[in-house]
């Protein structure tokens, strides 16, 4: 198609955008590679199906189970038709998606008499590795080996005891990076007949390549035996997997053990064991129990609508490349002011000048800055979707993929793993290689400004336009200009990330070495998983105001938001933490949650009243948990807060303490200081400190640009600390070379900046999310590719005991705050 044909294409897709895909809002969907999207019409379409005709289970005499039958049966010669594929030549066994077609043909081949021999390529999805334990033998192969088997070379022949069957296994394209690989294999392996001894089938992974391609198996003589795909990747919807069985291949079935409803004839039990299979058509002794049968009837209107919205196959594959061409382009010229690349790009052109099948519509790349180092993946990821960009970061279900990008060695990748690093880990930079990739798809509903939009927000986040990188201002530090600090603010959350309550005027308080007295003693979790809720996800738990009565004894919890209907003023949480709330008639409620990553055992109160209350304000089920001090293993956590890189604390013009080498990246949990330091249910530190003068300087950066100015709130600080000096701003920032800090009476050690993320962006009046401040911090105050703002910090004890100070510590407001008392 001509680039008149693509722009035509767009601006069809561009017009019919809104009323089709009315759910995107302002997003930016760039994830079709995970699903694509399913159009208003279809919906639309089906459901006005559903709902004129009548259909029963399949299989029975009833009109309605007719009308089901028959409609499947239509439906599966249209998919068939739809890939070219002759029905005489191949059958379509429906399935609940690609995986289950995959595992449907490993069956068969472990049922074989000897087993089977696996070889798979290695940009296979994790769901083709996983067959390798079911084989006798099996091998992973790259490009070169099966080049080398098609020239006579079998890669398993120093394999003993092989056996009478090969697999071989591959993606049509990757869902990695979008690597098509040659479609012509299946025949090439099969014509040479490599086999001699034994028989080599082929199972082809189209998932990836039929969302945006067309798939044509016109020619049965060189179509690979096995072919499995999601519908839902190509239309959007239904939910549903499709396995296509070259009929020469069929016999390999015939071996498969197990039967359930639907695929066998007649079935005896007592007595004797007898069962007769379905013998009619393949798919009849192949698909068990009852057929998803409205997701199959749904696929007749996902083919109308798709063909109506998009046209052939062609049109979207020439469409999605003239796009994917643009996004690579785009990309590959980002330059930092110094000449260094921006983007790190795993993914080949869309089309090359070769005769290789090039690369689908998926960009798969890292970040990295002008000085060469790698962007954290999570801190992309918390960018985009405060922009609202939706992509894939991470893994993305292809080890083999993955380790080769990147060039992780399998005792890296093992290492990584020992360290504490899981797919969707904020520890994703490990021993300067990144664990993951940024994977941006394309799909028939993709426009070129979906690609603008991605390509210009990469270049004003991640590019640095001056010749070497900005070095944010490193403030003097001067003694004099920190005498007039004091405590202008502080703050508990008693329910962790819920409101905070604000301690009154004059009104002393408790530190304890876990943080402030009653600070996060409390959390919700989830009744289902148990994982303690977050702001994060439930914004609205801000307008959960939780306040302390000492003289009732009570935690009072009220809400203050829109209108809720039945809903209690106020709730009582008793602060006694008397057994009886917690346990029931029979066993222990204290339930294994998660914290931050961090297995926990709270207690869980058992009041109704308490649970729904909290449950009915965020609309999720949820249940009150406490977590007191003083408890021992799981219920017991340890700061995790540690020293940055961009922090050289003590140099002020006494004290040189803790200096850290400034290109040595500290692993997580290894400072042993912190390592004692307990807390209750803060994500990392005892005590959080923010320091207004830094605030102002990033509010009047925020203004500059035309944004909302943040309130102290959003920082979600406990103590916050402010100036009564007219030259505040020259000791903005200065907390990131601070190491110990007298509060009144109190000694305080800093333990680190505290890193951000977008929660950071919820206004804890109203519960709304916006961009600011994080989009400014992330252009201001990153290090390292992560945000800060704010610092950790811990209770010293006195040392001489005996004093009231020493036995009852306390902070006020208004108490002075001297840095690096000596
Ligand atoms: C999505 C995908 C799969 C897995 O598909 P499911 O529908 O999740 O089973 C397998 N292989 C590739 C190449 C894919 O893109």
């Amino acid at each position: 198609m001509t680039d008149g044909g693509n722009s035509a294409y767009n601006d069809r897709i561009e017009a019919l955008k809104h009323h089709e895909f009315p759910m995107l809002k302002d997003s930016v969907y760039l994830d079709h590679a995970g699903t694509t999207l399913y159009p208003k019409s279809l919906v639309d379409r089906f459901a006005a199906d559903m709902t004129a005709n009548l259909f029963g289970n399949p299989h029975s005499a009833s009109t309605s189970s007719q009308n089901s039958t028959l409609r499947i049966e239509d439906v599966r010669l249209r998919v068939l038709n739809f890939f070219h594929a002759d029905p005489t030549e191949f059958d379509l066994i429906f399935v609940a998606n690609a995986t289950a077609g995959i595992k449907l043909v490993t069956e068969a081949f472990r049922a074989l008499p000897g087993g089977f021999d696996y070889v798979y390529h290695h940009t296979c999805h994790t769901s083709l590795v996983g067959v390798r334990q079911e084989a006798r033998n099996s091998l992973c192969v790259d490009h070169d080996a099966v080049n080398n088997w098609l020239d006579g070379r079998t890669p398993t022949a120093n394999v003993e005891h092989r056996a009478q069957s090969t697999l071989f296994a591959y993606p049509a394209q990757s869902n990695m990076d979008g690597q098509r690989l040659p479609l012509d294999w299946s025949e090439k392996i099969r014509r040479a007949e490599l086999g001699l001894d034994c028989q080599i089938f082929t199972l082809l992974d189209a998932a990836a390549f039929a969302a945006t391609s067309p798939l044509d198996l016109s020619n049965s003589e060189v179509a690979p035996d096995f072919i499995v795909l999601s519908f839902y990747k190509i239309f959007g919807f239904p939910d549903l997997g499709g396995l296509i069985v070259r009929r020469q291949a069929a016999p390999v079935f015939q071996h498969r053990r197990y039967f359930g409803g639907g695929t066998v004839d007649m079935v005896v039990c007592t007595k004797e064991q007898w069962h007769a299979p379905k013998s009619q058509s393949l798919h009849e002794s192949l698909e068990d129990g009852t057929l998803p049968f409205h997701n199959i009837i749904a696929l007749d209107s996902a083919l109308n609508v798709h063909h109506d919205l998009f046209g052939s196959m062609n049109d979207v594959a020439s469409h999605t490349s003239f796009l994917t061409r643009r996004l690579h382009d785009g990309l590959r010229a980002l330059r930092h002011g110094n000449g260094e690349d921006v983007c790190t790009i795993y993914s080949r052109p869309p089309m090359l000048e070769d005769s290789s099948p090039g690369n689908g519509p998926v960009v798969a790349f890292n970040l990295r800055c002008s000085q060469g180092a790698w962007v954290s993946l999570a801190e992309f990821e918390k960018l985009a979707v405060l922009k609202q960009f939706h992509i894939r970061t991470g893994g993305l279900c292809n080890p083999g993929g993955i380790a080769s990008a990147l060039g992780l060695q399998p005792w890296e990748i093992r290492r990584n793993f020992s360290a504490g690093f899981r797919c969707g880990s904020d520890n994703d930079i490990i021993s300067g290689k990144p664990t993951g990739v940024i994977r941006v798809s394309l799909g028939a509903m993709s426009t070129v400004s979906d690609v603008d939009k991605f390509t210009s927000f990469v270049e004003e986040f991640y590019r640095t336009s001056t010749k070497s990188e900005p070095v944010p201002r490193e403030e003097r530090l001067d003694q004099g200009d920190l005498s007039g600090l004091y405590i202008d603010t502080i703050m508990i959350y008693p329910i962790k990330s819920c409101g905070g309550y604000r301690i009154p005027v004059g009104m002393a308080w408790e530190v304890r070495p876990e943080g402030l007295a009653w600070d996060r003693e409390w959390c919700l979790v989830h009744r289902g998983t148990g994982q303690a809720l977050s702001q994060k996800r439930y914004p609205r738990m801000a307008l959960i105001r939780p306040r302390i009565d000492f003289s009732g004894g009570h935690l009072r919890v009220s809400y203050r938001g829109p209108p809720i209907e039945d809903i209690e003023s106020e709730i009582l949480v008793p602060l006694s933490a008397n057994p009886e709330f917690f346990q029931s008639s029979r066993a222990s409620k204290s339930v294994a949650s998660r914290v931050c990553g961090d297995e926990i055992s709270a207690q869980v109160y058992t009041f109704d009243k308490i649970n729904n209350y909290f449950s009915k304000v965020l609309g999720v089920p949820c249940a009150l948990a406490r977590f007191p001090p003083g408890g021992l293993g799981k219920s017991m956590r340890h700061a995790k807060a540690h020293l940055q890189n961009h922090q050289k604390v003590g140099l002020g013009p006494r004290t040189s303490i803790h200096i850290q080498p400034p290109d040595v990246t500290t692993p997580p949990d290894s400072d042993s200081e912190s390592e004692k330091t307990r807390i209750l249910l803060s994500n990392e530190s005892p005590i959080l400190a923010i320091n207004l003068s830094s605030l102002e300087v990033l509010n009047r950066k925020i203004i500059e640009h035309g944004g909302k100015p943040a309130s102290p709130e959003v920082f979600r600080a406990n103590v916050v600390i402010g100036s009564s000096t007219a030259r505040s701003e020259s000791f903005a920032y200065s907390e990131d070379h601070w190491s110990r800090l007298k509060i009144g009476d109190q000694e305080f050690r800093m333990m680190g900046a505290c890193r951000r993320c977008h929660m950071i962006c919820i206004d804890q009046e109203t519960a709304n999310k916006n961009e600011e401040p994080f989009v400014t911090l992330a252009k201001t105050r990153r290090f390292d590719g992560k945000v800060f703002f704010g610092t950790h910090m811990c209770h010293v004890p006195l040392a001489e005991s005996g004093t009231k100070e020493a036995q009852f510590p306390t902070v006020t407001i208004g108490d002075r705050v001297i840095v690096d008392p000596t």
